[in-house]
């Protein structure tokens, strides 16, 4: 179920821009990054704010094409950028010297010619702390830039029906890892299994945890953030985020993932419970007037089958989902285990057995009906599958491109590619991406908060 963010709204291609002197790329500020409060929970809209920045800068958006690995060196950036190797230089001088990048001048060995200097993300430089409410737990990471989490921590889910109490456990888990860790802490993303509205950052339709429709889950979040310690490397106030999780992965693969380079990049994902789906379009996430975009998990692909949570039957959130997949199976998932995993190891076992894989072609032939409405509305030109989906992708792959080809209106001319995630825990490295947007948009944002 998708939702939400943001900064998706960013452009993360390289844009051109006059080529600026390189006094542009000056005068620290010590303010708040445009479009957030000082302690506020923002829903991810409210960064998106087309930067009035003509000229501020080029620094965010090399920063992002460091941060996604398009810029591995300084003529890469100078090219990308489209401007002069004086300014690229003046640029990655003030990333350096915000503790964001590293830029290596040494020779990189036997090569002739003059050496570009070669960029990377600071191993050393600050953290945000990345999360994720699933429908049976919860996880956290701390994630620098450059699109890598460190460890995954996993903990149980709190009482589920008291959304300020699993915030709080949200909030307290990150705190740790934040105090734990030897860089600055940024801020906070959070990934939710539910829509979330923009700009007010509530949550609707809940409905694995049966939260109060139109719960301020933002400000919620902000004020548990707020509440936590996080330790005194902290930013202060420290800010928080939150956005559907569809979303948030979707974000990730295409900054760092399956995605990379598509221009119209649809994302659909099964994870513990129902279907999520996202669309990223020119690098920014397509979520609607009110954050509410692309509900896939709500086409119908079969009128007769199972109940949906929504009360309508036969959504695709019902009929691709892990549980569907062992109702087609004649089977039941161990209740002591994650679902995900278990219905994720049964579609990988069907070229051995056969009721496994006669289950997966079940499965296949209404997601792929769902795929193929979704390809005749929006044209996407690259599909990328996740959670079991990527497993049911990789059981059937033909079968599921010929149902997508034969009920899509463009399916005989050329078929969209439909390929598997690449990122690890995308809702949580989408979460970090969400955590990282302020500092993409406005590098120098990271003077802001320092105790
Ligand atoms: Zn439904």
């Amino acid at each position: 179920m998708p939702t939400s963010p943001t900064s998706a709204q960013q452009p993360t291609g390289p844009q051109r821009r006059p080529a600026p002197d390189a006094d542009d790329v000056r005068p620290p500020a010590a303010s708040d990054p445009p479009g957030r409060t000082a302690a506020g929970g923002r829903s991810a809209a409210e960064h998106r704010r087309p930067a009035p920045d003509r000229g501020r800068s080029l620094l965010g958006p090399a920063l992002e094409l460091v941060h996604t690995g398009r810029a591995p060196t300084r003529s890469a950036l100078t090219s990308a950028l489209d401007v002069t190797r004086a300014t690229a230089g003046a640029v990655t001088g003030e990333l350096e010297s915000l503790g964001l990048i590293t830029v290596d001048s040494r020779p990189a060995g036997g090569g002739r010619g003059r050496p570009s200097h070669r960029l990377a993300v600071n191993p050393a430089g600050p953290v945000v702390v990345a999360a994720q409410i699933h429908a049976d737990s919860l996880s956290v990471a701390l994630a620098g830039l450059g699109g890598r989490l460190e460890e995954v921590r996993y903990l149980p889910l709190p009482d589920a029906t008291d959304p300020a109490r699993m915030l709080r456990a949200v909030a307290e888990a990150g705190a740790e890892l934040a105090r734990s860790a030897t860089r600055r802490c940024l801020g906070v993303g959070l990934a939710l299994p539910n829509p979330v509205t923009e700009p007010d950052g509530t949550a609707l339709a809940a409905l694995h945890f049966a939260w109060p429709s139109g719960t301020p889950v933002a400000d919620l979040f902000a004020e548990e953030v707020q509440r936590a310690d996080f330790g005194r490397r902290a930013r202060s106030p420290l800010p928080s985020a939150v956005a559907n999780d569809a979303n948030l992965a979707a974000l990730a693969e295409h900054r760092h993932g399956a995605g990379r380079d598509a221009r119209h990049l649809l994302l659909v994902t099964s994870g513990h419970r129902g279907v999520g789906g996202a669309l990223v379009i020119d690098g920014r996430l397509h979520t609607g007037s009110a954050g509410l975009a692309l509900e896939v998990g709500h086409l119908t692909v079969d009128p007769q089958g199972r109940r949906c949570v929504c009360g309508n039957r036969g959504c695709l959130n019902a009929e691709t989902d892990p549980e569907a997949l062992f109702v087609a199976a004649g089977r039941t998932p161990d209740p002591g285990g994650p679902i995900l995993d278990q219905a994720r190891r049964l579609a990988r076992s069907a070229a051995d057995d056969a009721g496994a894989a006669d289950a997966v072609a079940h499965v296949v032939d209404r997601l792929g009906l769902g795929l193929a409405g979704l390809v005749n509305i929006l044209n996407p030109d690259r599909i990328v599958l996740s959670g079991l989906h990527l497993d049911l992708l990789a059981a059937a792959p033909e079968r599921l491109a010929a149902v997508v080809a034969d009920r899509c209106l463009w399916g005989r001319s050329g078929r969209v590619p439909i390929v598997p995630a690449q990122v690890d825990h995308a809702g949580l490295a989408g979460a970090a991406e969400l955590a990282w947007q302020p500092y993409l948009h406005d590098p120098q944002a990271v003077y802001a908060g320092r105790g």
